[in-house]
């Protein structure tokens, strides 16, 4: 090689790496550019925003019963009769929105009975930090089981039970997903098979719960949602909530909605009377 075709080479070398580079940024930017919602306070696509982006997320700027809030000053209640909680085990897959990670059954995970109402288990996730507060404070993360009742009759046809967490000991329930939370990391898009999940494994009983009418806490925040937050505040370790977040994009490594006005509300305390839980 002449010394003048090895500056060529160089030269050639050295642009052929900066494209590489520029075509990854560009390609990288796009990624986090599609998504169609964030939570950074004041971006376009910011929790203030979310009732904006579409027509059909109106219910997020517009809704007099938005969820997440502050559970303080509710009514206490006693659970007269315990409400059944029937979980199976079955086929799941762990997903990454992008903007959170969930666990989804593929067949019949079981299901809950509100108010002689059957609502299916369908699907859990994760937001750290916690998104309702109790008594205003925040815990450091809070998962949600979301159960759709099938009957059309039904006017609330969603039942979400939120589940508290303050660091602290492994959860072991999370600490079963490691291995593929990790491999889904910056994953976007990208699904794992999880073969059979049990939701008993996460242990979401609880013998008291703050009850009352709310909405999803992502757009399109339909309402009509019934919350059971239990009153329990379980145990997650510091690694755990920081893969969590690591998987997910930037924009929602702290994905939990701003708390949103009450509005004379009526929020229930239910306590058990019976001396052991359901
Ligand atoms: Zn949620």
């Amino acid at each position: 090689m002449t010394s003048q075709s090895k500056c060529t080479y160089i030269l050639a070398s050295i642009l052929a790496l900066l494209f590489l580079f520029v075509a990854k940024s560009v390609i990288a930017k796009e990624i986090e550019d599609d998504r169609e919602f964030d939570y950074i306070k004041g971006s376009p696509k910011g929790p203030e925003k979310w009732g904006e982006l579409k027509l059909e997320w109106a219910a997020c700027k517009h809704g007099k019963m938005q969820s997440p809030i502050d559970l303080s000053n509710a009514r206490v209640k006693f659970i007269s009769q315990p409400e059944i909680r029937n979980y199976k085990p079955s086929n799941a897959t762990l997903k990454n929105s992008g903007h959170d990670i969930s666990v989804s059954w593929n067949g019949d995970a079981g299901s809950i009975f509100i108010n002689g109402t059957e609502y299916h288990l369908q699907e859990l996730h994760w937001h750290t930090p916690s998104e309702h507060t109790i008594n205003g404070i925040r815990y450091d993360m809070e998962l949600h089981m979301v159960h759709k009742s099938s009957d059309l009759n039904v006017q609330n046809r969603t039942a979400v039970i939120g589940v508290l967490y303050k660091i602290g000991r492994l959860d072991e329930f999370l600490a079963k997903l490691n291995e593929s939370i990790s491999s889904l990391i910056d994953k976007k898009g990208e699904e794992r098979d999880l073969g059979i999940i049990d939701p008993n494994d996460i242990q979401a009983e609880s013998q008291s719960y703050y009850r009352y009418m709310g909405s999803l806490t992502t757009p399109p925040c339909d309402e009509g949602v019934i919350w059971s937050v239990n009153t329990k505040v379980k145990n997650v370790s510091r690694n755990q909530i920081n893969l969590l977040k690591e998987a997910v994009l930037d924009y929602a490594k702290e994905n939990a909605r701003p708390l949103q006005p009450r509005n004379n509300r009526d929020i229930d305390l239910y306590l058990s009377r019976y001396p052991t839980g359901y």
